[in-house]
């Protein structure tokens, strides 16, 4: 039995007063919710604050990435070993930082290693672009993807995978259930030609692409999907309370 989790994407938005006053919106309600793990990925910044609000609930944090190396003379860069006092979970190789930061499969790899080394929940992102799909490559871009990203990784069930079609984030154009359950079944098929099929099963492997409060269930009721990765909503607290709530409830169905 997989727990089911939701985390929220804040990426580059909020102010601190921002950012503290969503925590507080949401706060009571999303710790009351029993059955979901509740992870909020604020920008760095805000890390340090955040985790005194939540200091004492069942909300969790995560970063919205790292780099692979543990400290020296990286000007600018935020470290596994950083994050490791301030949060459980890292987002690693999302499309955005592929895209703009030129991230590649290599340093991905790179990153999921030393999460793990330091004991960090990495919430690997993978997925095709538009024009990958629409030439039906979905299925060789993931397989890379997640080849590329686990390569010298031993098993672990302390893995998250995010299947994020590049195509379906920040556009309002969802998946369907249908295409990311199967999407998701592939990635455990990969995993489990990797490392072994009890992994393949224990581990969580979310979707990601223009979730909302309105279409949560169109994912979660698929048995391959244990929750979301949420931007754009993650940014409302009610509608983010609302993807909570509708998971926990359904996956507690199942
Ligand atoms: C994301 O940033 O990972 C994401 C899925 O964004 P959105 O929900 O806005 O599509």
């Amino acid at each position: 039995m997989r727990t089911p989790l939701i985390a929220g994407n804040w990426k580059m938005n909020t102010n601190l007063s921002e950012a503290t006053n969503l925590v507080q919106e949401m706060l009571a309600e999303l710790d009351a919710i029993t059955g979901a793990e509740k992870v909020l990925c604020p920008p760095f910044v805000f890390l340090a604050a955040i985790k005194e609000l939540t200091r004492g609930t069942s909300i969790e944090l995560g970063a919205q990435n790292m780099y692979s190396v543990d400290k020296g003379a990286y000007t600018g860069e935020i470290s596994p070993l950083m994050l490791a006092d301030l949060c459980a979970f890292v987002i690693i190789g999302h499309s955005e930082r592929r895209r703009y930061f030129a991230e590649t499969d290599g340093a991905v790899n790179e990153k999921v290693k030393a999460a793990l080394e330091f004991g960090l929940t990495p919430i690997l992102c993978v997925g095709e672009s538009l024009a990958d799909n629409e030439a039906g490559r979905t299925e060789t871009t993931i397989t890379r993807q997640v080849q590329a990203a686990l390569a010298e990784v031993p098993p672990t069930s302390g893995l998250v995978i995010a299947y994020e079609p590049v195509w379906a984030i920040g556009t309002g154009r969802a998946a369907t259930g249908e295409q990311a359950n199967a999407a998701i079944g592939i990635i455990r098929d990969i995993v489990a030609t990797l490392w072994d099929t009890e992994t393949a099963e224990a581990i969580r492997v979310l979707y990601g692409g223009s979730v909302t409060g309105g279409n949560i269930t169109e994912f979660v009721a698929r048995l391959h999907i244990d929750g979301a990765l949420v931007g754009g909503a993650s940014l409302k607290a009610s509608e983010f309370v609302s993807i909570v709530r509708q998971t926990a409830v359904i996956k507690s169905a199942q």
